[in-house]
């Protein structure tokens, strides 16, 4: 591709999102990764495509509208990638959240999704809940709300939307981190390494969106420093929190939880995702550009995590989680304490750089048509009509296939370059009991058979899965010692 329309940094939902609008209205446009598609934020996330129930506590009742009106339409886009579900909000004695309160949350909850609603919320009297859901803790149960929202899988709608902008015409390149920025006239160059294969590459672009999530600030003073070397930094425009996940065997009957932690009041869930329950999350501040260390989980979290568990269901107290996982929030930084942060987004134009930041997955697809837009003003004259259409994305192989063609298939079709890009965002194989490590050696080898990997490359991505899973353990086993 000789000089691109846009380029894109981050192959994030966000980034992803961009790319495919920006193909399917013709710009010529690549995206680039300096890991896997989704391997930021967006397949860490709590896997809701929501409207977000608890906004409606700060009365925003248009974020909640909007991601209602996506959680629909994403849902038309990817129905195999996505399941309605029925959540359940437990009412204590002395709890933080008042009966009266919910019924006009869940009221004001369907209202708002309006034609685009599933089944309408219902108040439960505590023997219904505990009917629903028996291993409720019962002492003080004063009844339940229960209402739909729509539990999905964050990896691979985010890859099936890159797919989408690839077969309208966009470059996706994975593994390639940009490093740099020259001016170059009427474009911009680009310059970017390939972390696996070696070697620099250079890109001419008219535009470029920086969609790098958590890593926007970061990206945003590398681009200084190479555009307009011995520039003040720019000043951060995030305020990145950490959220953390814990992965159980399956907790509840079938519903999802949300629960408010006795601890600190903060809401978390429990959500049933591909025959096992995630718990979370947790939200501590980490500066920006975020440290390494932003990712880890802390002993405490999991702590944490695990004690609002055994008060919120005690019937499943003794079950021990299987894998935990955590995800840095790329928020707008704001005044207001971290967990109140706002989940709107907002573009930064500073032609011929924009800057999208904040926003949650469920609203990806109005991020892109933001971003899109005034990029669309400036090269087409003043035009900034986008067609975004509900079609169907690529969907990914049905479920119930076997690892070596899900392996072919991911080489193939869906831009997989590493082991670990397979088990854990093309397929549920992370979640199996041995968590995929007797199908990563089925994996590893037909990668390698497409991917021309020597035996030593071979045996170093499986030593890297097994180093990943082993210090997921060990964190696991460090929070049960201190306990
Ligand atoms: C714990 C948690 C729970 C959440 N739950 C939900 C939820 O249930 N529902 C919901 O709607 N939202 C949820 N969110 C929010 C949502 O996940 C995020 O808003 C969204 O995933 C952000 O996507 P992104 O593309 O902006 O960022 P990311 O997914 O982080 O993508 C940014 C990409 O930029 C790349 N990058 C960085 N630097 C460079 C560089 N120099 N060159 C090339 N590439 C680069 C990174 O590798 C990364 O892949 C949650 C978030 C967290 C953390």
């Amino acid at each position: 591709m000789d000089e691109l329309d846009l380029l894109v940094i981050g192959g994030g939902i966000t980034g992803a999102g961009v790319a495919r609008l920006a193909a399917r209205n013709g710009f010529r446009v690549a995206l680039l990764d300096r890991g896997d598609l989704m391997s930021g934020t967006s397949s860490v996330s709590s896997h809701m495509l929501h409207g977000g129930l608890r906004y409606l506590e700060h009365l925003r009742l248009g974020l909640v509208g909007e991601s209602l009106g996506e959680r629909a339409a994403v849902s038309r886009m990817a129905p195999a990638l996505v399941q309605p579900r029925r959540f359940l909000v437990p009412l204590y004695r002395g709890g933080r959240l008042a009966p009266w309160k919910l019924r006009l949350g869940l009221q004001l909850y369907d209202w708002l999704a309006g034609r685009r609603g599933l089944a309408p919320h219902a108040m439960l009297r505590p023997r219904e809940a505990l009917a629903l859901e028996p291993d409720l803790a019962p002492e003080g149960l004063l009844g339940a709300g229960l209402y739909s929202d729509v539990v999905m899988d964050d990896g691979r709608i985010g890859i099936a939307v890159a797919r989408d902008a690839a077969d309208h015409g966009a470059a996706i390149h994975t593994y390639t981190e940009v490093t740099g920025a020259r001016p170059g006239g009427a474009t911009l160059e680009v310059l970017a390494r390939d972390r696996l294969g070696g070697g620099e590459r250079s890109f001419h672009t008219r535009t470029l969106v920086v969609a790098a999530g958590p890593w926007a600030d970061a990206v945003r003073a590398m681009l200084t420093r190479s555009l307009t070397p011995g520039a003040p930094e720019p000043p951060a425009l995030l305020r990145p929190s950490r959220g953390v996940h814990l992965v159980y065997p399956a907790l509840t009957r079938s519903h999802a939880l949300l629960l408010t932690a006795r601890a600190d009041g903060r809401v978390f869930f429990v959500v049933p995702f591909s025959d096992r329950a995630l718990v979370g999350t947790t939200e501590v501040e980490v500066s920006s550009p975020p440290p390494a260390d932003a990712w880890r989980a802390s002993p405490e979290e999991v702590r944490y995590l695990r004690a609002e568990l055994r008060r919120a269901l005690p019937g499943v107290a003794g079950t021990a989680p299987l894998a935990v996982f955590a995800g840095v929030r790329p928020l707008v930084a704001s005044q207001a304490e971290v967990g109140r942060a706002s989940r709107e987004h907002h573009v930064l134009e500073q032609h011929p750089i924009y800057t999208v930041i904040g926003g949650k997955y469920t609203t990806f697809r109005v991020m892109a048509r933001d971003a899109l837009a005034p990029i669309a003003r400036r090269l087409r004259r003043g035009d900034d009509r986008l067609a975004d259409p509900e079609a169907p994305l690529p969907m990914p192989l049905g479920a119930g296939r076997a690892p070596d063609a899900i392996a072919e298939h991911a080489v193939a079709r869906e831009f997989a370059r590493r082991l670990e890009d397979v088990l854990r965002r093309r397929s549920a194989l992370w979640l199996a009991p041995d968590r995929g490590r007797v199908a990563a050696t089925v994996v590893a080898r037909v990668m390698g058979e497409k991917l021309g990997w020597s035996d030593e490359r071979r045996r170093e991505e499986i030593q890297a899965y097994e180093s990943a899973l082993f210090e997921e353990d060990a964190l696991l086993d460090r929070a049960r010692e201190d306990a």
